[in-house]
């Protein structure tokens, strides 16, 4: 460039010195000549001098990009991985992912970028935003690098492919693993320390057949719980799900289908309870794997490939004597059964179960061979949470549901009253309409009535029909509010609730 640069100024000067002082000692007709080339340089000169000055102009105003976004994204909020990804949350993680992707842009245009920085600078950018994990990903063209935020990929930037074995030696280097071998799967780990406290990566590399791909877990050593009333319960049924965690004993049951906030929702809980019941509330975990370190809770991880499975666990934590637990999942009946005792001897258990509904957990844990009489004295509540799209609140625009939508709506005995919505497309929401997810909550209380239904092991759809008469709000109907209310459209909602 700089070889370029001075060929072409060499060019032009002599184009200028022609220009203005054609040769004396030479006919007429030559000093034209001259002059004529004179002419011609000269403004291809200029044209010259004048791009680069644009250029530079350029990339100073790229600079002064980067810098701006470098500025804006210091100044944000970090967000906790496990906040409740409602539209101002989306809309925020977006804008974020925008100004990281400005930054390390600037970084990796420099021909020899400094991979020492670039590395911090996504680490860091990746726990502000969030992320549970980081992807880089080879291909023909470049290497991918995308954020897992709140359980979405997002893609963060395509990174050149020459500087592709300069960041896999970096992350290397800090796991300390061996930096020569490059045709086997290597696992090592790092500690960082951010403004967010410090952080554990887990770096787990794979050869493919465009070079290693990489996969970073981040574990943070704290995590912000999310507040219970951002969660996205309705008015009425938030204080009503709270006086139910005030319960001093007894099991209180989560049911959905995994990715469906089930975890999120057992924290707040948590979380509440930690805040109103005080400090010496003992609160212990038993989970499969501990995926937040929560620093207000004991917790532990279940490795069932070692034969510690969530029973043993469970049965290990009770000697402890806390007073609230919470098991990551219920999957089989020793557990099942474990759980409902430690129930019934006074401690609070939460715990989520793989089934459709709120009314479905009995019947599932009865399959799995709990006593029904013993289920019905020890549960609390059944919660039953489903996630939806959220629409984007700059661009909805109102609708009319279809005909088979407003037919389904009159056989469940709800309003066809409206209003309804339906997704745009506008820059915050990328075009896609929505923005973040809001969640669905069904809440049955375990009533006398309810306690008859398990112990006399009814089918689900009467548990249901009983919870309905005491007051339930169905997932339906709960969802129809939010339909109402602009946050989800009909369609959302079905394909949910099935
Ligand atoms: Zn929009």
């Amino acid at each position: 460039m700089t070889w370029v640069l001075a060929l072409l100024v060499l060019v032009g000067s002599i184009g200028v010195w022609l220009y203005q002082n054609p040769l004396q000692d030479v006919d007429t007709a030559r000093r034209l000549g001259m002059r004529f080339v004179g002419m011609a340089v000269t403004p291809a000169f200029l044209g010259c001098v004048g791009l680069c000055l644009a250029l530079g102009a350029g990339g100073a105003w790229a600079e002064s990009r980067v810098r701006r976004s470098r500025q804006s994204f210091a100044q944000r909020p970090s967000l906790s991985p496990l906040a409740v990804v409602d539209a101002d949350v989306a809309l925020a993680v977006r804008e974020m992912l925008v100004e990281l992707q400005q930054v390390l842009r600037g970084y990796i245009q420099r021909t020899e970028p400094d991979m020492i920085a670039f590395v911090d600078i996504l680490l860091d950018g990746a726990i502000r935003v969030g992320a549970s994990d980081v992807h880089m990903h080879p291909l023909e063209t470049g290497t991918r690098i995308a954020f897992r935020v709140h359980g979405v990929l997002e893609e963060v930037m395509m990174m050149p492919r020459e500087h592709h074995p300069r960041l896999i030696n970096r992350l290397k280097v800090l796991a300390k693993v061996v930096l020569f071998r490059s045709d086997r799967p290597q696992d090592g780990h790092f500690a960082i320390s951010t403004a967010e406290g410090p952080a554990d990566i887990r770096l787990s590399l794979l050869p493919t057949n465009h070079g290693e791909s990489v996969a970073l877990r981040i574990a943070r050593s704290t995590v912000r719980l999310p507040e219970l009333g951002r969660l996205g319960f309705p008015q009425g049924l938030l204080p009503y799900y709270q006086r139910l965690l005030d319960s001093p004993q007894g099991v209180i049951f989560v049911a959905g289908a995994t990715g469906a906030g089930k975890t999120t929702t057992l924290y707040a809980s948590l979380g509440y309870i930690k805040e109103t019941r005080g400090e010496l509330t003992r609160i212990a975990t038993i989970e499969d794997p501990v995926e937040y370190d929560v620093p207000l809770f004991s917790q532990t991880q279940v490795n069932a490939e070692q034969g510690f499975t969530f029973a043993q666990g469970l049965r290990s934590v009770l000697r402890q004597d806390p007073n609230v637990i919470m098991v990551g999942e219920i999957r089989d009946a020793e557990t099942a059964r474990t759980a409902i005792q430690a129930g019934l001897s006074g401690h609070l258990l939460l715990t989520t179960v793989h089934a459709s509904s709120s009314a479905g957990v009995f019947n599932r844990l009865i399959e799995m061979g709990v006593e029904p009489f013993l289920l019905a004295s020890a549960s609390v509540a059944s919660i039953s949470q489903r996630l939806v799209r959220a629409l984007c609140p700059h661009c909805r625009v109102p609708t009319s549901p279809e005909i088979d939508e407003l037919a389904r709506l009159e056989a469940s005995g709800l309003s066809t009253a409206g209003p309804f919505f339906a997704p745009a497309g506008c820059p915050r929401c990328a075009g896609s309409g929505y923005l973040g997810r809001a969640a669905l909550y069904e809440v049955l209380r375990v009533s006398p009535a309810i306690r008859e239904c398990i112990t006399t092991k009814v089918p689900t759809s009467r548990t249901q029909d009983v919870g309905v008469q005491e007051g339930m709000v169905p997932l339906l109907a709960a969802g129809l509010e939010r339909v109402n209310a602009g946050t989800t459209t009909l369609k959302e909602v079905f394909r949910v609730v099935g």
